[in-house]
């Protein structure tokens, strides 16, 4: 469906239509919040993952690598962003979440009421934007004599559009309705001299993302309308203390298998009138179910066997254990008689 650009009467873009946007933003170089040309305005590049978590956990030097397998150094890994929409970004968005997440978990928890984590849900679809944006700058085939375009092209950038339009929500003053806002939790985690303290992973066709800072993980589902929240909630009931990097996955492999298998999905729409009041609005099935388990997408054990395979040391060889998981005769959250394994306990 095509849509047209809507701009408001101070002149700026309020509502990017799908092609311009995947033109301008998902395959050009305008600043990715206002959408202004390159040589237009001084641009000084937005990081992906935010200037204040590469400083708190010492990343600006060390890399990232991509699907792809190119490796980057955190601190170039930049998306095209004029000036003054960075520093809108950082004051709107990065200081008033790093004084939050660089707190106890406890007092946290205090200061986290429903409009802090519908906050919060906003940064994750601006990090998880940042993140497929910068692919389009890097070959999908790291050997550039095979011509298969850039991994944006891959993707399907209309479900992008949705989120591109919460990510910059805040410029336009969008409004958003309940259900635009998806499944958010945010969890203690055990803090240990051989985990990292800083680990970021998405799904892209799931819409998951998943950001663990030192004391706390947050794990999202950018565009269910909450229903995996509504799924997994009596498990996430269940959960009694902080929780180690295989149970994080654990959850954020549930989350994506509820996504990718919700039989009638949320419908979102921009709605705009006199060109100045914006609101995201969504439609949402009367019932929330998955599909019968002939016809679902993948398991929650498959996708918690591939991210563990992805990590270095004791799974990735170790096919018993993984053969368990992928089966789900093995998890890392409830022992055989259902109860939380709470690894600090253990110790
Ligand atoms: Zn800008």
């Amino acid at each position: 469906m095509k849509t047209e650009t809507i701009i408001n009467n101070q002149g700026e873009i309020l509502f990017f239509g799908l092609e311009h946007f995947l033109e301008d933003i998902a395959n050009g170089d305008c600043c990715f919040i206002c959408g202004a040309k390159p040589n237009s305005k001084p641009f000084n590049d937005e990081h992906v993952i935010p200037d204040w978590i590469l400083r708190k956990f010492n990343l600006h030097t060390k890399f990232i690598t991509l699907p792809n397998g190119t490796r980057f150094k955190y601190g170039q890994y930049k998306v095209p962003c004029c000036k003054e929409c960075n520093s809108s970004l950082g004051k709107y968005y990065e200081e008033p979440i790093r004084d939050l997440l660089c707190k106890p978990y406890e007092e946290i928890l205090k200061e986290l009421d429903d409009d802090f984590i519908r906050f919060i849900f906003k940064w994750l679809c601006l990090i998880f934007i940042k993140t497929h944006l910068k692919d389009k700058s890097l070959l999908y085939e790291r050997d550039r004599r095979i011509d298969t375009g850039y991994i944006s092209n891959h993707y399907p950038w209309e479900d992008m559009h949705h989120i591109h339009c919460i990510a910059r929500s805040h410029y336009t003053g969008a409004k958003m309705d309940q259900y635009s806002f998806g499944s958010i939790i945010v969890v203690p985690t055990i803090q240990h001299e051989s985990i990292e303290d800083f680990d970021y992973m998405d799904n892209e066709p799931a819409k998951c993302v998943m950001l663990r800072l030192g004391h706390i993980c947050i794990i999202a589902i950018l565009d269910d309308a909450g229903a995996g929240s509504g799924f997994f909630n009596s498990t996430l009931n269940r959960i009694k203390g902080p929780l180690t990097p295989p149970q994080l996955k654990e959850i954020f492999s549930h989350f994506c298998f509820i996504n990718l298998n919700l039989k009638v999905r949320p419908i979102f729409r921009s709605k705009i009138t006199n060109k100045e009041n914006y609101e995201i609005v969504s439609e949402i099935p009367d019932l929330v179910f998955l599909f019968k388990e002939t016809e679902q997408i993948s398991s929650p054990g498959e996708i918690l066997r591939k991210y563990l395979e992805q990590t270095t040391g004791y799974f990735k060889d170790n096919t018993e254990v993984l053969k368990g998981v992928e089966d789900g005769r093995m998890g890392f959250l409830f022992d055989e008689n259902g109860d939380f394994i709470n690894y600090l306990a253990d110790e």
